[in-house]
């Protein structure tokens, strides 16, 4: 025990000074945040918008007409996974995702992870997941970047919620093209057989799936696809920020 409070006493006083030699930068504006210790300027705790009010029953996506219950998307799309939640509306929170994802602030996933269990910590505790699945990224391209950046988010979350983090359970088998160039069936056929489950033991129930950003589900169905394949009951799906309905 005393060990152990050693060691936690060791790695506050390390947390510390790497701050002074790295500070941390706001995960909303980027610039360096006073006082030490917070994650975002106080300036900009109101900048992100919540998804908040009416959203859709499937995929989270917020609602303009609070007599919906499902989003345009959903009412067109059967959905593979079972539920998605997300916590930002996707604009409100676009360059901060972008530092994010391709410029190496992996910090960022500390304020996010805090929002996210913040929100959702007790609702996703009682879905009893066996694991958090971040989206794969395609290794070659991970190997690049350095790092997959849902990956990343889904270890900050694991360790505030103490659920185990699946990253070898699949995989990204073809490097698709990005899909924001892509209309909605050319999104389907890029994703075809685009993951695949690289164990043959999955003893997995309940899982979810993470990824920085969700827009017509197109990747969570083809993930989820394959995990039903593999015989996992209940898939939930979880993004930090999800796109206006179309
Ligand atoms: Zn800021
Ligand atoms: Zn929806």
């Amino acid at each position: 025990m005393k060990l152990w409070n050693r060691n936690q006493r060791m790695n506050k006083a390390l947390e510390i000074a790497v701050s002074i030699v790295y500070p941390r930068r706001c995960a909303i504006c980027d610039e360096i945040v006073v006082p030490m210790g917070h994650l975002i300027c106080d300036e900009c705790r109101n900048r992100p918008a919540f998804v908040s009010g009416a959203s859709c029953m499937k995929c989270g996506k917020p609602l303009r007409d609070s007599e919906q219950e499902y989003c345009a998307d959903c009412m067109r799309t059967v959905h593979v996974f079972d539920r998605g939640y997300a916590l930002f509306q996707y604009r409100s929170i676009s360059g901060s995702l972008y530092r994010f994802k391709y410029m190496g602030r992996k910090e960022y996933a500390d304020y996010y992870a805090d929002e996210i269990v913040r929100k959702f910590g007790s609702m996703l505790r009682s879905l009893h997941p066996d694991a958090l699945v971040p989206v794969p990224m395609y290794a070659a391209k991970e190997r690049k970047r350095g790092y997959n950046q849902a990956e990343v988010l889904a270890r900050a979350i694991g360790r505030r919620m103490e659920v185990p983090v699946e990253t070898k359970v699949i995989s990204r088998i073809r490097n698709t093209v990005p899909m924001k160039q892509l209309s909605e069936t050319e999104r389907r056929n890029n994703l075809k057989k685009a993951f695949n489950i690289a164990r043959n033991d999955v003893k997995l129930l309940t899982i979810i799936v993470v990824d920085d950003i969700y827009t017509t589900g197109s990747t969570a169905d083809e993930i989820s696809r394959e995990f039903r394949r593999a015989g996992v009951k209940h898939i939930y799906f979880l993004s930090l920020a999800i796109g206006q309905t179309s």
